[in-house]
């Protein structure tokens, strides 16, 4: 049975990765915080088939310990502030997590394990403000914001570290991806949370933004820039990739999304409309959520994962956008 070792199990991608390799009989080791929420009840259904261990990505030795006791053949690197409007305000800490944690943790592989695989997650974010649409491996970085800078700095380690001491790194240069298990802070959670509410009737939520206030508050969503694009696909599909880039017999970049690209207004209109109502009765615009400098308009060109993996994605916008609609709708009514 293969051992795997996951950072940031406790996040969307954790979920999904974990799942994924249980069903493929491996032994997962997952890495969390002494500060991480209790994800007892999350993983229920998959039994005792996973180790957590404490550890961060702030400290090395906790992962060397971790590598040297549970002798992973696969280490999935998904720890990372993870939010890019964030970022401004965490500058330092996404730098010191998503930048030099990720470096700390090549270091610890390459003490302990050199011949373990590493999964490295990357972002499109990287290409910020791109020179090139839609967007492949070759495509320059433009890193728009802290978090996309250090993205950028923990890939270019990955590629130094692939060439300079012959290590298997891969890099999963993901597109958005979303799910009902995404952190509640991302607008695609404010938003299909918020059409849940209005289709409850709900005018002031219980769920706090990221500056503190009601999500929903007075009926009304505050978001940033409507007219920013993304391309977004369902983090389930998007396990396997990382999965199979591991399996490739050698170590290499691949771009995973989709291939279209949506306006947030649109992604608005996906969620409002699966409970049959109009989006723009619901969403304000705020300066506040409005980024200092804007990203994209980001889109894949998953070509290279499709030839090489086999890799495609098999969930439908709409049908992810229901998902995550349908899990609010659900939770907001048992309680
Ligand atoms: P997520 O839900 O925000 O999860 C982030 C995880 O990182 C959490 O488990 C968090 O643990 C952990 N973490 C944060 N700081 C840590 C530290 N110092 N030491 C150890 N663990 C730490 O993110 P996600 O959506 O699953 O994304 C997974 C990875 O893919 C991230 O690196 C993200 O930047 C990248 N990515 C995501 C997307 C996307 O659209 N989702 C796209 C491209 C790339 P706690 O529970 O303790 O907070």
């Amino acid at each position: 049975m293969p051992t795997a070792l996951i950072t940031g199990i406790t996040g969307q991608d954790g979920y999904y990765l974990t799942e994924f390799l249980i069903g493929r009989n491996y032994h997962v080791v997952g890495l969390r915080r002494k500060t991480s929420s209790d994800h007892s009840s999350t993983f229920r259904h998959l039994g005792n088939k996973i180790d957590f261990i404490y550890g961060d990505l702030l400290d090395t030795f906790s992962m060397a310990e971790a590598i040297k006791k549970h002798q992973p053949e696969e280490v999935y690197n998904l720890a990372s502030q993870s939010y890019p409007g964030e970022s401004w305000r965490l500058a330092i800490e996404t730098g010191e997590i998503t930048g030099l944690g990720a470096h700390r943790l090549f270091e610890a592989v390459r003490h302990v394990k050199p011949d373990c695989r590493i999964y490295q997650a990357s972002s499109s974010e990287m290409f910020g403000d791109p020179q090139q649409v839609p967007q492949n491996e070759n495509t320059p970085f433009n890193p728009m914001n802290p978090y996309a800078a250090s993205k950028v700095y923990a890939h270019n380690l990955a590629r130094i570290y692939r060439k300079s001491y012959g290590m298997f790194i891969s890099c999963g240069i993901l597109f958005n991806h979303e799910s009902p298990h995404r952190g509640m802070h991302f607008l695609t959670q404010k938003v299909t949370y918020g059409a849940a509410c209005a289709k409850l009737g709900i005018k002031n939520s219980a769920a706090l933004n990221e500056v503190g206030e009601p999500m929903v508050k007075d009926g009304k969503i505050a978001l940033g820039n409507l007219d920013s694009k993304r391309d977004w696909g369902y983090a389930g599909d998007y396990a396997e990739a990382m999965w199979l880039m591991l399996q490739h017999q050698q170590s290499d970049d691949f771009v995973i999304g989709t291939g279209q690209a949506r306006t947030i207004k649109q992604f608005c209109e996906a969620a409002f409309s699966f409970v049959g109502l109009d989006w723009q009765n619901y969403i304000t615009v705020d300066q506040r959520f409005v980024r200092p400098t804007e990203t994209g308009p980001t889109v894949a060109d998953a070509s290279k994962a499709n030839k090489i993996l086999g890799w495609k994605p098999t969930t439908s916008f709409t049908d992810m956008v229901g998902m995550m609609v349908d899990n609010h709708l659900n939770k907001l009514k048992s309680k």
